[in-house]
């Protein structure tokens, strides 16, 4: 069929909308028809080819939600007319997945990042019959149809705001599991969460939902922090104008039980650790443009445990349910992250998420007309 997608033809380049041909959902796939999509920080980190992504040119985007159109005969837990939200790709097979812990499939990469299907091959290609590179985590969702395999496929509720749910797929699921997944944290901790973005702000907001009693929202954006506090950061640090470790000591004498790193930066992790309660346990998230230096032998007295997870450790057809259910009880209200932006502004949505204007920009996908 013909479907209108966004393509970035080379390294670093803007997404330009193109009509390109789609091929029918292969046994285990899934058509759906894109109502919305989120853009999310790996989509840029694909674009601009700075960890393992996909050749040029591609098809990126990868926290769509829409509704299914056709299943393949393989497919029985997924009907047509189903709501969806799409996640990361896993192989549901291998001793990983089988674990519980499908963000670390083996076959991550492949299914996430290599631009084409385990079978090597694409289900995108230009009128003239080239292949573009496609399949970015198994559903390539900026464009007006996907096609996904049926692990990533979640059904929703179809009383949930659709147009809004793609977000839980990656960078929402991503913070909010690196608290209640990956910490698992309890009543009265205390926690101090590095980068306020769309993922920093999911853990906040997950943090106080598991009633932490100290919640430490540190970043260099005053507006940002102040919106953080909005949400329920019990304190705030701009880390500019303050010393943090400093600052979270004189808070929490004996330290944070809890940190959380989104910014991938070395100082900033340094500083978290600096300032951590012994036996204190951090994930760092964030995408590092740079190797890691830490100071380990604070580790050796104090116990530390710092861990680098994917997809907030999240199983994601338990998980993403779970997270609608606490925003549709007022208890997870993600949406005040998001702001729409028509297809077609696509490149627009992209500059105002990274110059940080916009927290979650989401792409209203199911209204374009071409
Ligand atoms: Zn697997
Ligand atoms: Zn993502």
């Amino acid at each position: 069929m013909e479907i209108t997608a966004a393509i970035v033809k080379e390294k670093g380049s803007s997404f330009e909308l193109a009509k390109v041909k789609l091929d029918e959902p292969k046994a285990d796939e899934v058509l759906v028809k894109i109502v919305a999509c989120g853009i999310c920080h790996t989509d840029m980190v694909a674009r601009d080819f700075i960890m393992g992504a996909p050749n040029f040119p591609v098809i990126l985007g990868h926290e769509g939600s829409g509704i299914v159109e056709k299943v393949g005969e393989d497919v029985h837990h997924i009907k047509a007319g189903d709501h969806v939200v799409l996640t990361y790709g896993y192989c549901g097979e291998c001793e990983i997945c089988r674990s519980g812990t499908p963000p670390y499939c083996y076959e991550f990469f492949q299914r996430n990042f290599s631009g084409e299907r385990v079978d090597h091959t694409h289900s995108h290609h230009y009128p003239d019959g080239t292949a573009i590179n496609d399949n970015f985590f198994s559903q390539s969702s900026f464009a007006t149809y996907s096609i996904a395999h049926k692990n990533n496929v979640i059904v929703v509720p179809k009383d949930a705001p659709l147009e809004l749910l793609g977000p839980l797929g990656c960078g929402i699921q991503t913070g909010a599991g690196a608290v209640i997944n990956s910490l698992k944290l309890k009543i009265g901790s205390t926690i101090a969460i590095s980068g306020t973005g769309a993922v920093g702000l999911a853990a906040l907001m997950a943090a106080k939902a598991a009633s932490a009693t100290t919640i430490i929202a540190i970043d260099i954006n005053e507006e940002r922090l102040a919106f953080a506090k909005e949400l329920g950061a019990t304190h705030t640090i701009n880390s500019t104008k303050e010393e943090v470790s400093k600052r979270i000591l004189e808070i929490l004498p004996h330290g944070v039980q809890f940190g959380i790193d989104t910014t991938g930066r070395n100082e900033v992790i340094n500083n978290t650790l600096a300032s951590m309660a012994p036996v204190g346990e951090m994930v760092a998230i964030g995408v590092a443009r740079k190797p890691l230096e830490l100071e380990t032998n604070i580790f050796l007295t104090k116990g530390y445990k710092i861990r680098f997870i994917n997809q907030g450790d999240s199983v994601p057809q338990e998980f993403i349910p779970k997270l609608i259910r606490m925003y549709q009880n007022g208890q997870f209200p993600f949406d005040k992250l998001i702001k729409k932006y028509a297809f077609e502004n696509i490149n627009q949505a992209v500059e105002d998420s990274e110059t940080g204007k916009t927290i979650k920009s989401v792409l209203t996908i199911g209204n374009y007309k071409n």
